[in-house]
């Protein structure tokens, strides 16, 4: 797989996808001019095209780019179709086949919107936390795993190289914010936390500016709508891990606004939170903060460009502060005019830097 092809693959996707794509790539010609897009199709598009949801040529395609910045897929005429040919298939299959173990997703409230979080603006505002979760491995891939009707079972189970590398990719994501990273797990019950905690305290000397604690999973469930701004990185595994960054985002009360990454094979996967909102699609409704701070996550995990991911995250808040705002969050805007807001301010900065 290729390293530094300057290729970066698109999926524009189904539903709202291709709308809030087109305001990204706009992004995309200011700060990366040198990089050639290439479309790629995936969900509902490949099948339409090539009856399968995650095709040969777009798996060839994947091979030779350095990042893959996805929309969303799915849309209701596909809801219908077997299993294995259904739009959200192929996502699961273009994870696998990019190798991301680690999935990060961030959750901050701009101060402009604390007030759409259904807990107390004293609780949620400033909250700025990471959620890393370990993405192939734990209870949902571990064998044996059956259901025979009278009694079901899975396997938790993790390996000692599965924790160090999700370990390392959360050390690395808290030196690059507060220096803080909270380990959670269940190693007051579980064999498999035990070592989970073991491994990363062993990590963490290679990391010794970075402040490590631990919470169980009940404890942090709770903690985190009592005192989100207590947390700065959280790693854990795959079944913590998905209730925790879905509790984390709904601290920020909207969903137009949550990117996410999926790293740790050779090309990460940037990709917004929410989905193909096929109830607003084509209607210029759809907020575009969350693809467009996709990807500034891509210019910061994948590319190398801290400074022109920062100008991207400070423009979205700008632009917030200012009032412009989709129907999501209360205002006017249409999806192009929020588009143009950051695309101008980024554009402004860009200059001066
Ligand atoms: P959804 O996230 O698409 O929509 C949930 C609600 O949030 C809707 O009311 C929608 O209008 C709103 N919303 C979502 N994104 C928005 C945005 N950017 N701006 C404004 N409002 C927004 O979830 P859903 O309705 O459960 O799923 C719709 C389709 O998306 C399904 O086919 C599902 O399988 C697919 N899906 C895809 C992904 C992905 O591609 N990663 C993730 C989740 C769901």
């Amino acid at each position: 797989m290729a390293g530094n092809s300057n290729k970066i693959a698109i999926i524009d996707g189904d539903g709202i996808g291709p709308e809030i794509m087109t305001e990204a790539k706009k992004l995309i010609a200011l700060f990366l001019p040198e990089y050639t897009l290439v479309n790629v199709d995936l969900g509902g598009k490949a099948i339409d095209k090539f009856d399968n949801p995650f095709p040969e040529e777009s798996q060839e395609k994947l091979k030779d780019v350095d990042a893959v910045l996805m929309s969303a897929i799915g849309a209701p005429k596909y809801d219908n179709l077997p299993r294995d040919k259904r739009p959200e298939t192929g996502l699961l299959a273009l994870r696998k086949f990019l190798g991301a173990f680690a999935n990060i997703r961030p959750a901050f409230v701009f101060d402009a919107l604390v007030d759409l979080s259904t807990l107390k603006p004293e609780v949620v505002k400033g909250v700025d936390l990471v959620v890393v979760r370990e993405l192939t491995g734990g209870i949902y891939f571990g064998e044996p795993s059956l259901n025979d009707g009278e009694r079901a079972l899975n396997t938790m189970v993790y390996t000692k190289p599965e924790v160090e590398r999700i370990a390392r990719v959360a050390f690395d994501a808290a030196m690059k914010r507060n220096k803080r990273l909270c380990s959670v797990d269940k190693s007051n019950v579980l064999n498999v936390s035990q070592l989970w905690r073991d491994v990363v305290i062993e990590v963490s000397k290679d990391y010794p500016e970075v402040e490590l604690s631990y919470m169980y999973i009940d404890n942090a469930a709770m903690q985190l709508i009592r005192n989100p701004k207590q947390f700065d990185v959280v790693v854990t595994g795959n079944l913590f891990g998905d209730i925790l960054s879905d509790e984390s985002s709904m601290l920020t009360g909207s969903i137009g606004l949550l990117p996410s990454a999926s790293v740790g094979g050779e090309i990460g996967l940037f990709e917004p939170v929410h989905g193909s909102a096929p109830d607003i699609a084509g209607q210029g409704l759809a907020n575009p903060m969350a693809m467009i701070l996709s990807l500034a996550m891509m210019l910061r995990f994948s590319l190398n460009k801290e400074k022109e991911a920062d100008i991207i995250e400070n423009a979205v808040k700008e632009v917030l502060n200012k009032g412009i705002l989709t129907p999501d969050l209360g205002g006017k805007a249409n999806t192009k005019e929020i588009g143009e807001a950051i695309f101008e301010c980024c554009a402004k900065e860009f200059e001066k830097a």
